[in-house]
């Protein structure tokens, strides 16, 4: 349809991208394991409901657990083989969750879902929710719903923005598989019923733009170079200028957001009839030997695809689950993948900062980097103290988590852990009754 430049929003931060360590490798298919340890809790909402039991057979894309309330999603295997155990394993937050572990067998078998009935917007959601698809972005919201919102909406926008410094497997999809993206957005757009398409892509992706500007049925948006540009709100006001309420979702301005990965599982969902059992991640960072963009079953050893990349130099100082900004990091490597994964890094002492916390010198860095227009120093101090409902008084809970304002902080502060520790807190005393 059109391409044209998108706005940009106050505040927020420049970050170096690092992305050349691994946005000129193609994505490589990981060599199948011996286990795989699959997590029922790969998304928002309630655990899926094991539908196997130890010592089943299964096949690749048997569903192994199924949802378990509306918010919540299916899970399939990624590999052939036996079921050998059902048990709580940590995850990167150290939290423990229900993973299903399975043996391979290595005969390859595979079993795919039933062709599709029509094309129809409902038969589309009712597959897309078979398939056990969810924001692959990183939020891990069940697709399903996010397409059938209760609001009128007009606009669907794609987040190819891929904001994240070393993250690239998004641009690597959009480079090698625009066809079948293109074919996952128009079912998208079907089951939304929407007439417009934007795809909102980063400036620093010009070969990315040329290829989905070859759509006469999408908009282009060139977003500026901007931390956090992914970021749900600050992506549609870039596309359209409007602008989301705290507090409401983006049908509330009549837009629905979807990510690039997640269009490539509806198209195999739908055209393939294959449901979402394997996904691609980032593997960079300088203490990665090789770094690489590579796809893998869920459930696959963080340390094996590490060590398919070549294993980590001495210098490595940290592991990080995602991106630097948003990521989580990692006491252990030895953990397994999961649907909204998008990276895995190794950073040197170099890449990273170990210096402990000092005091707040109230410099306001933060509060001037914070694209939601918060007061991180007020909330942390208010959090430290353990007045969590202080800190929900200030709008914690409208924190997107994005680091933004302990990115150059000189005090080193670990203010988004507070938030997110806090927003937990919080949602935990009001369940309670707690005002
Ligand atoms: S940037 Fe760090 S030192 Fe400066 S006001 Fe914020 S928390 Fe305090
Ligand atoms: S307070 Fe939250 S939204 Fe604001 S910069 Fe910090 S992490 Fe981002």
């Amino acid at each position: 349809m059109e391409t044209k430049k998108g706005k940009f929003f106050p505040f927020g931060i420049k970050v170096k991208g690092k992305k050349g360590l691994s946005k000129s490798t193609p994505i490589l298919a990981m060599a199948e394991q011996e286990i795989l340890k699959i997590n029922l809790c790969q998304h928002i909402g309630a655990p899926a409901t094991p539908v196997v039991a130890v010592g089943d057979k299964v096949k690749k894309g048997s569903l192994i657990a199924s949802e378990s309330g509306f918010i919540s999603a299916n899970v399939y295997s990624g590999i052939s083989g036996e079921v050998i155990s059902i048990e709580n394993l940590p995850t990167v937050t150290g939290a423990m969750q229900p993973h299903i572990v399975i043996k391979n067998d290595f005969f390859n078998e595979e079993v795919f879902l039933a062709d599709m009935p029509d094309y129809e917007p409902k038969s589309i959601i009712a597959r897309i929710r078979e398939a056990g698809i969810v924001g692959l972005g990183g939020a891990g919201f069940p697709t399903a719903v996010k397409l059938s919102p209760k609001e009128s909406v007009d606009t669907l926008i794609i987040n190819a923005a891929e904001c994240e410094p070393y993250l690239t497997c998004d641009y690597r999809l959009m480079l090698e598989r625009t066809n079948d993206i293109a074919t996952g957005i128009r079912f998208m757009q079907k089951a939304l019923g929407v007439k417009k398409v934007i795809i909102g892509i980063e400036a620093n992706k010009p070969d990315c733009i040329k290829l989905f500007e070859k759509f006469d049925d999408f908009s282009v948006v060139i977003l500026k170079k901007q931390y956090p540009m992914g970021s749900e709100k600050h992506l549609i006001y870039c596309c359209t200028g409007r602008k989301v309420a705290c507090g409401a979702l983006p049908a509330s301005v009549g837009c629905v957001v979807q990510n690039i990965k997640t269009a490539i599982a509806t198209y195999e969902a739908i055209v393939l009839n294959k449901p979402l059992y394997e996904g691609v991640l980032t593997v960079s960072g300088e203490g990665i030997k090789e770094p690489k963009n590579i796809k893998a079953p869920y459930g696959t050893s963080y340390q094996a695809i590490i060590d398919f990349c070549g294993g980590t130099t001495n210098g490595t100082a940290k592991f990080v689950a995602g991106g630097p900004m948003m990521g989580k990091a990692m006491v252990s490597t030895d953990l397994y993948t999961k649907k909204t994964d998008s990276g895995i890094l190794a950073l040197t002492k170099k890449e990273v900062s170990l210096s402990s916390p000092t005091n707040c010198i109230n410099c306001g860095k933060c509060i001037h980097n914070c694209p939601m227009r918060l007061m991180p120093t007020a909330m942390e101090a208010l959090i430290l103290s353990g007045d969590y409902l202080g800190a929900d008084k200030l709008g914690v809970i409208n924190c997107i988590e994005c680091g933004s304002c302990a990115y150059n902080c000189p005090a080193k502060r670990s203010l988004t852990q507070s938030f997110n520790f806090a927003k937990g807190k919080i949602k935990e005393i009001k369940s309670k009754g707690g005002k």
